[in-house]
This record gives C-alpha cells, structure tokens and sequence, in this order.
C-alpha cells in the first residue's frame, strides 16, 4: 500500500475531522455515555504514535513514540485545566450532566508530556463539579510500556486501551506504528496495567484482522493481558485509507462467540 506524500496529504484534506477545541462535548458515546472530552493534542492538527488507515482524523504525517520529539505541540497543563474547569462550571449553572471526562481527541493523548498532572487535576475538578463522572482515556497502547505512562494511567477510572491484532505483523500493517515502537514492550505494559478495557477495531479491505488465524491470535494475546473487557467494534465513519470496510454485525457476534468459548473475559459487540 503507498504512503508517499500526496496520499497522505489527500488523506488529509478529504477527512480532516479534528478538534478545533481544547474540550468539546458533552457528546453523547455508545460505549461510554455522556462524555465531555479532553483533547491533549492541541486543536487543529493531529499528533498521534500510529497511522492507523481507519482513522477518522485523517493520516498522521509524523507518527512519533516520544512526547519529547521537537514535532509535538501539546497544550500546557495549566491551560487545560483551566479550559476543563471553565467548562464543568458552565455544565453545572446549565444542570447539563456528563457520565465520563475522556481524554482523547486529535490522537495520542498518552503522548502529553505532563499526563498525570493532568489527570490528577482533572481528578480533583471531577470531585468538585461533577462527582459522578468518572475519568476514562482512549489510548492505542503504544505508550503503555513507558512506567510514568502506566502511572498516570493508574488515576483514571475507564482505560479504554487499543488491541487491534494478536501479532505484529497485522498490527504493524494495520496501525503503522512510529519508528521505535515494540510490540512484546506493549503487551507486556498493557499486561501490568490493571482494570484495563481492551478495544478492537475489526476491519475489511485493504488490510483485514477478521482471518481464523488472525482471531485466534488475538484471543491469545486477550488471555495474556487479562482486561476486565473486551470492546469490539467495526468503522462507523469515513476512514483514512478508501479502501477499508466495515465487517459485517454477523461478523462480530461470530467473533465475540469464538473468543467467549475460548477465554473468560467478557466480550462486548458495538
Ligand atoms: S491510534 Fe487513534 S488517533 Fe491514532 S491513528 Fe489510530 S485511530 Fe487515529
């Protein structure tokens, strides 16, 4: 499959849905509820540690591992705390309710240089303005091998964690994963991470992870991790890469089956 840079930059123009907003939302998630979202990329542009050809914002023109390469322009922590803040306070005058703050948006958000100051204040925000919610992130695991990564993942509530193949040379053609990224260091931090839920995105076309082999593989690789879940899913909005299809909701339910007779994680169809 090409990746030179006119189809990266068409990929770009034709799907670029990032957030222009440091928070957005309350958007309401099939998988999460009322969720307001939390976007450590910076607005505008996408900054992620994959290239993933189902993504909703486009290509990744640089995929880096590390929040410390030159590349990455992340808002400071201050100012997200204080963006979130304002917005809980509009929240509650308007009696508007939110089930999860998510720290998510125009890609990595485990790629923020200072996570876990955030999250410890949005922790305390939460408890203040919304003490019902509960903190969640959407991370593709890339990071997860990093101990601070770990750390600052320990204080949120729902870690909703990528899996999208049981073995590296499937993850590798369908994430395209930065320069330095390990699939053994992954699995092993997603492993000593606790409570973690495991999303899979399962996909046709161009690149499919839907063979016997490929789900047998990737139940394997489930087992070791242990999650408290398993979230599986299919493409719901225009991907990166035209020539990706969503399965088919059979498709799913067959997988689901397989992996419920052959492990003891519960496995949930969106
Ligand atoms: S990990 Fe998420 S944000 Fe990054 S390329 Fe894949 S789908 Fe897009």
């Amino acid at each position: 499959m090409s990746r030179n840079g006119t189809e990266l930059k068409q990929g770009i123009r034709r799907h670029r849905l990032v957030k222009e907003d440091l928070i957005y939302g309350p958007l309401l998630s099939r998988r999460l509820g009322r969720s307001l979202g939390v976007n450590l990329l910076g607005t505008g542009t996408k900054l992620c540690s994959f290239n993933c050809g189902y993504c909703q914002c486009g290509w990744t023109e640089h995929p880096v591992l590390k929040a410390a390469e030159p590349i990455a322009d992340f808002p400071p922590g201050e100012k997200v705390a204080d963006a979130l803040e304002t917005r809980l306070q509009q929240l509650c005058h308007e009696g508007i309710p939110i089930d999860v703050i998510t720290f998510s948006g125009n890609g990595e958000p485990t790629l923020h240089p200072e996570l876990q100051a955030i999250v410890k204040a949005a922790s305390a925000l939460r408890d203040r303005y919304a003490p019902r919610a509960k903190l969640a992130i959407l991370s593709n695991s890339s990071t997860v091998y990093q101990p601070q990564v770990r750390a600052a993942l320990e204080g949120v509530d729902l870690k909703l964690m990528k899996l999208d193949a049981g073995n590296e040379a499937l993850m590798r053609r369908i994430n395209l994963p930065a320069k330095g990224w390990n699939f053994a260091e992954m699995l092993q931090g997603l492993a000593q991470l606790d409570g973690v839920l495991l999303q899979t995105m399962f996909v046709w076309g161009r690149v499919a992870n839907t063979a016997p082999v490929a789900i047998r593989d990737w139940t394997d690789r489930v087992a070791e991790i242990r999650p408290n879940g398993v979230q599986i899913y299919t493409l719901d909005r225009v991907p990166a890469d035209p020539g990706l299809m969503p399965v088919s909701r059979g498709v799913l339910a067959a997988i689901a089956a397989y992996a419920r007779r052959r492990i003891y994680v519960p496995i949930e169809v969106y």
